[in-house]
This record gives C-alpha cells, sequence and structure tokens, in this order.
C-alpha cells in the first residue's frame, strides 16, 4: 500500500490528556508537525534533568514521532529520501506546546507566530524553560522563524498559515493547513471570552469548511464538576475584561491598604491590561520587568528583592526600592513573589491564576494559608484560558467541519460534530483523508 498523493493525519500525542499535542500532516514526500510540547505530569516528580528521551517517550510525556527529532537525541537517522520536505510549527508558548522544541532536529525549520517566537527566547534564557538542546549550552533555544499571520508558509505540497487567535498566553495562535486537496485546522488552544474574541471569529471564517477541524477540549475535561464549576473560589468573573475591571475596583474601594498581586508569567496581556488601567502605580518584580523588557521593548516600574542580582537592562531610573513598598498604603499596586512574611498585616493580595495555579498543585493550599496565618486578605482572581461547553459548540458550529477531531481533554467524546463525522484517535493512529 502507498499513502502517495493522499493527504494523512497522524495523532501522535496529547489526545486523552489535557496539553502534549503532536499531530503530523503528510502528504506525498512533505510533512509537517505540530505542536512540540510536553504532557505535563507534575505526579510523577521529574525534574528537567530526569526527562532524557527515553524517559519522556516511557511516560508518553512526547509523541514517539519518526523523522522529525534530532538524531542526537534519539539515535535514529532522519529518512530524507522518503520526506523531501519538513517544517514543524507551535501554537502558543505554554509548556504543554513548546517545552521539547529543542528535539527538532536542526535542519527542519519551526515557525510559531512572532510573539510566541521572541518570548520564547526570553523565557528560555536561564535554560530552565524548554527541554535542552543537544550539543549546546544551557539556554540555548533553537531558532525559531517568527511567522507572518496569515501568509502562506510553503513546506513542499503543504501550505501552513498561522492566525492571530485567543488564549491565556500571550500572542497564541491556531493553524490552518492545507494539502493539494484537502484543508486541516488546528485551534491550539482558544477561547471566546478573552481579549480577543474578533480574531478567534476571523481565525473560524477562514478554518470553515475544513475536511478536518482539530480542537481542543480542556473545557469539557471534568464533567462531573459541571454543576459546582468554580464553586469553591467563584469570584463571579467571566472574562478578561471583568477581571481587569475587579483589578480597578479593589484599588478603588480600599484608598489607604496595602495591595500586591502576581500573575502568570506568558500572560503578557492580562498584566500589560492592569498596568494600564490600574488608578495606583505597578511596580513589577525585576524579573518581570525583564521579561517584558526583553520580548516587547516596554520599561516598567519595578523593584529587587534585598539580594538579589541586578538586569543589565532595566532602566536605574524605574527602580522603586523594596522598603517604599513594604511602608506603602496607598500608592503602588506591586507584584509580590512570595515573600509573604515581610507584607502588612491587614493587606490585600490578588492571585491572579499565578503560581502555585490551584488545588492539584501540592504547594497551592500552605501558599493560601500562609496569606490568612499573616492577616492578609488572598482573593484569587481567575479567568480560564480555554473555551468552556458551549464556546466549544459555538466554535465547532462556525467551522461546520467534515470531520471533526477533538484532542487536548480528558473527554473528548464530550465534544461532537453536528455537521458531520467525529473520529476520536488512539495514540499513533493515521487517519488517511
Ligand atoms: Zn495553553
Amino acid at each position: 500500500m502507498t499513502l502517495k498523493d493522499k493527504t494523512t493525519v497522524t495523532f501522535y500525542n496529547g489526545l486523552t490528556t489535557i496539553g502534549g499535542p503532536m499531530i503530523e500532516v503528510a502528504y506525498n514526500k512533505s510533512h509537517i508537525l505540530f505542536d512540540l510540547g510536553e504532557v505535563y505530569r507534575p505526579e510523577l516528580g521529574l525534574s528537567m534533568d530526569d526527562e532524557d528521551y527515553d524517559t519522556l517517550i516511557k511516560y508518553k510525556l512526547i509523541g514517539d514521532v519518526p523523522n522529525f527529532y534530532d538524531p542526537k537525541v534519539t539515535g535514529k537517522e532522519i529518512d530524507t529520501k522518503r520526506w523531501e520536505h519538513a517544517a514543524a510549527f507551535i501554537s502558543h508558548l505554554h509548556l504543554d506546546h513548546s517545552k521539547a522544541l529543542n528535539l527538532l532536529a536542526p535542519e527542519i525549520p519551526l515557525y510559531a507566530g512572532p510573539i510566541t517566537a521572541h518570548l520564547l527566547l526570553a523565557l528560555n534564557e536561564k535554560g530552565d524553560f524548554l527541554l535542552p538542546a543537544a550539543g549546546h549550552e544551557k539556554g540555548y533555544t533553537r531558532p525559531i522563524i517568527s511567522a507572518e499571520y496569515k501568509k502562506p508558509i510553503q513546506v513542499g505540497d503543504i501550505t501552513m498559515e498561522v492566525w492571530p487567535s485567543d488564549h491565556d498566553a500571550y500572542g497564541a495562535t491556531g493553524l490552518i493547513v492545507k494539502t493539494p486537496d484537502k484543508k486541516i485546522s488546528f485551534t491550539g488552544d482558544v477561547r471566546l471570552h478573552g481579549y480577543h474574541p474578533d480574531w478567534v471569529h476571523e481565525f473560524l471564517a477562514a478554518a470553515k469548511g475544513s475536511d478536518m477541524f482539530i480542537i481542543e477540549g480542556t473545557g469539557v475535561s471534568w464533567p462531573e464538576r459541571k454543576n459546582e464549576e468554580q464553586s469553591e473560589e467563584f469570584t463571579g468573573i467571566k472574562n478578561e475584561v471583568e477581571l481587569t475591571e475587579e483589578v480597578v475596583r479593589l484599588q478603588n474601594d480600599n484608598p489607604k491598604r496595602q495591595i500586591t498581586f502576581n500573575t502568570y508569567p506568558t500572560n503578557v496581556e492580562r498584566l500589560l491590561r492592569i498596568i494600564s488601567d490600574s488608578p495606583r502605580k505597578v511596580v513589577l518584580h525585576a524579573q518581570r520587568a525583564h521579561l517584558i523588557k526583553e520580548s516587547l521593548n516596554e520599561d516598567y516600574p519595578y523593584y529587587y528583592l534585598p539580594g538579589e542580582g541586578k538586569f543589565a537592562d532595566l532602566k536605574p531610573e524605574l527602580e522603586i526600592a523594596y522598603s517604599d513598598l513594604l511602608d506603602d498604603d496607598h500608592k503602588y499596586l506591586w507584584q509580590t513573589v512570595g515573600d509573604c512574611d515581610s507584607l502588612q498585616k491587614g493587606g490585600l493580595y490578588i492571585h491572579s491564576n499565578a503560581e502555585p495555579l490551584g488545588d492539584f498543585d501540592p504547594a497551592y493550599k500552605p501558599f493560601v494559608e500562609n496569606f490568612a496565618k499573616h492577616d492578609i486578605e488572598f482573593k484569587a482572581l481567575r479567568c480560564s484560558g480555554h473555551a468552556d461547553e458551549k464556546e466549544l459548540k459555538q466554535i465547532i458550529s462556525e467551522v461546520q467541519p467534515a470531520i471533526l477531531v477533538p484532542v487536548h481533554t480528558l473527554h473528548p467524546e464530550l465534544e461532537e460534530n453536528p455537521y458531520g463525522e467525529r473520529i476520536l484517535p488512539k495514540r499513533g493512529q493515521v487517519v488517511t483523508l
């Protein structure tokens, strides 16, 4: 049997787990792979040093994908006679979509949206974000080509288009793949309640009528929680705009109270909105200010904790003394990074999807309790990066695909396709279109 001149899609990983999708589209002698993440399994207790190739394969943290990984990593040569054209793509910078990108063979071009491409370099500066590349120093990140949005990228017989989308990772994108006879679209991670639902709708309009639509389904992963949704810390926040408004309201309602906060590093847009809308002056920890400077070349007020090393790229005139922040109760909204013992009693701390992320992390409960112990109000302001069940239905209705493939979810069977077929592939399964 030959697969020549037919489009095939192979599902290597990330199907019934949240994160780590690895999918190959092939046509004749051309093939592409997306994404290059690692499934997040904190319960294995693996450190980055334990994560050699065999371990990653053994625990299904990455897909066993032939002809894409660096032979120095796998010990297996790439069959360049069979495959004359190859490329890879990552949809956004979350680790479950990007952590394994250094494992890609150096000669295979890797594409990402411009923001993802720039931020990853800054995030992996110390080599503690991505898995290491064979034969390189720690902190090395292989070249990532910054793709121009919506502009076709030719990979032999295949074209890829990178579309701006919306997720709680800054610069998240979706992908549209065209082979000579088929159109395949991939959402990456997606939601309709972020800052840019208009971008998502535009991407979905371009994906309309796809022969295959590969959609994430994080939002249907916990059917048992459907009715008690977010109950334990439900804050009534429905979208990112309301979240920023709540941060502003808390400042207005507490004119004389120390207020601190933290957010997740890769959710840059939420941070930028908080900075621009806050009545108080927002001060970042130097590490975060450095990340923003590196990736966006923007300067914001910052502070160092006692004894911390200095960043050469931060403007000295923007530094605020840590002691000023500790004494303040009205001027600043500042990012605290865990030095809870030094904060003022009676203060307010806003935990906005920062680490530790939630109950599933053993560090979360003691973290929350520590604030209570110091008489500081702990306020969790969350907004999900993922479409919920209703939004997923909406997204599917805008594309009306011939074949729907739900991935990146604990319950792919809960996503349905009223417009055609649905496939729930097994790991390693090849689907011929
Ligand atoms: Zn994500």
